[in-house]
């Protein structure tokens, strides 16, 4: 599919047979409203098979109006809303967000730029974080106390963060300090280091930050392994076992010494001797929109596009980035294709909504998704511009609805987790 119309209109024209091409799932036409009550899982998008945990936030029902406006008074509410906030509200858009939503962001980017432009709006008495759950979170770690950040759609998490949650980690934790100890071996380095992703909960960043442990991005995880190597024998990574397994072999660690560790079985499943001679634990957590991403895809763009760059996000399993061009975060990918000859043939790895975009911002390129079904995020895509215009015009009337706050007790030990990553510079040798 090389269209570079939004994916809502792309997914609209697939199901009403204008255009060809393959949907994952006929209710990516329904709007989010109709799965926030009722679907045991994200919903209908890449991440429609995993399931929403019990203590997950629910999407209460909308007032009706947000409901059955139509698109173009959508936009004109939102558009009103936003004008008579002025200064009083930032709208912070993710790259995987729908169009029809970003169109109204004052900023796009990934969620670590995203919570910083929070910061940089320290005027601004509201944030609206149009992306999900734990992205909202950092935004609050990052901003002033008296602004509020706002979640449009309270069911938007985020399906891979909510699959490493703090009971688990913390029993995890457990287990490896009664097989390791709590002592630092003879270069003061102690048995493991815990790293989570950004893309986890505020809880995780805390314990991060309570146990010696670090943040880490799509953009610096080498170097942040690297900061934690310095510091420990091993690391414990997680939720995602991807990131963290292709970043630590580009830096020479062999997978054998990489066992993955399953949250509900004693020792993650594996032997004492395998976790005794790991270097990286891996949490078994993964994104169900970069998963999908193969290396079939990446031998069919290259038999169709001879020349073609591939360029995959390091959430892909590992023999998809093996097989691609290049790894990287979409911060990456954006200035890889905005640095490249004019007529070059791009196929990428991440969602589709970024995709899409890039295709229509650089029309000069041939840019396409490596995965040839439309299947975007399903819990980005539950932000919808209903829940927007709810949320905007509930501001003008004075009532903040929504709100994201992360509790000071959990809040002050992840920002110690953040600053720590923010410290760590690359360069640092790697403790063998
Ligand atoms: S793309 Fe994957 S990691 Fe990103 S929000 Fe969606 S499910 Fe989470």
């Amino acid at each position: 599919m090389t269209t570079t119309a939004s994916v809502d209109l792309t997914i609209n024209l697939i199901s009403q047979g204008k255009v060809a091409g393959e949907i994952c799932a006929t209710d990516l036409v329904e709007a989010p409203w109709k799965f926030d009550l009722e679907m045991p899982s994200y919903g209908p998008g890449a991440s429609m098979a995993d399931p929403i945990p019990a203590d997950s936030p629910r999407q209460g029902e909308r007032p009706e109006e947000y409901r059955t406006a139509s698109k173009n008074e959508l936009a004109e509410r939102i558009r009103r809303a936003k004008a008579t906030l002025g200064d009083r509200a930032v709208v912070l858009g993710h790259f995987y967000q729908r169009d029809e939503v970003v169109q109204f962001a004052d900023f796009v980017g990934d969620s670590f730029q995203l919570a910083n432009e929070a910061r940089a709006k320290p005027d601004a008495e509201a944030i609206i974080f149009c992306g999900v759950h734990f992205m909202a979170e950092t935004a609050d770690l990052l901003s002033r106390p008296e602004q509020a950040v706002i979640l449009p759609n309270l069911a938007a998490g985020c399906s891979m963060a909510d699959m490493a949650d703090i009971d688990s980690v913390s029993a995890a934790w457990e287990q490896l300090e009664d097989l390791y100890g709590t002592e630092p071996d003879a270069n003061g380095r102690v048995p493991v280091i815990p790293v989570t992703y950004m893309n986890s909960s505020a809880a995780l960043k805390g314990f991060c930050g309570d146990h010696g442990g670090i943040v880490c991005t799509s953009s610096n995880a080498a170097t942040v392994l690297e900061w934690a190597f310095k510091r420990g024998q091993r690391v414990l990574f997680f939720p995602d076992q991807h990131l963290g397994r292709n970043t630590a072999k580009a830096m020479g660690i062999p997978v054998e010494l990489m066992p993955l560790w399953r949250g509900n079985k004693a020792l993650g499943g594996n032997t004492e001797q395998t976790i005794l001679d790991a270097r990286v634990i891996l949490w078994n957590g993964f994104c169900s929109v970069h998963k999908r991403f193969s290396v079939a895809q990446i031998d069919k763009a290259r038999a169709e596009y001879p020349g073609v760059r591939v360029i995959v996000h390091p959430e892909s399993p590992m023999e998809t980035v093996d097989a691609a061009d290049e790894a990287g975060s979409t911060d990456y990918i954006q200035k890889a294709i905005a640095a490249a000859e004019p007529g070059s043939t791009f196929a990428i790895g991440t969602e589709i909504n970024m995709v899409q975009r890039l295709a229509a911002q650089y029309p000069e390129h041939t840019i396409f998704c490596l995965d040839p079904v439309v299947c975007p995020c399903s819990t980005m895509y539950r932000i919808h511009p209903g829940y927007l215009a709810w949320v905007l015009e509930a501001l003008v009337r004075g009532e903040v609805l929504n709100r994201i706050t992360v509790p000071e007790s959990v809040a002050a030990p992840a920002r110690v987790a953040l600053e720590r990553m923010l410290i760590a510079r690359p360069g640092t040798t790697m403790a063998a």
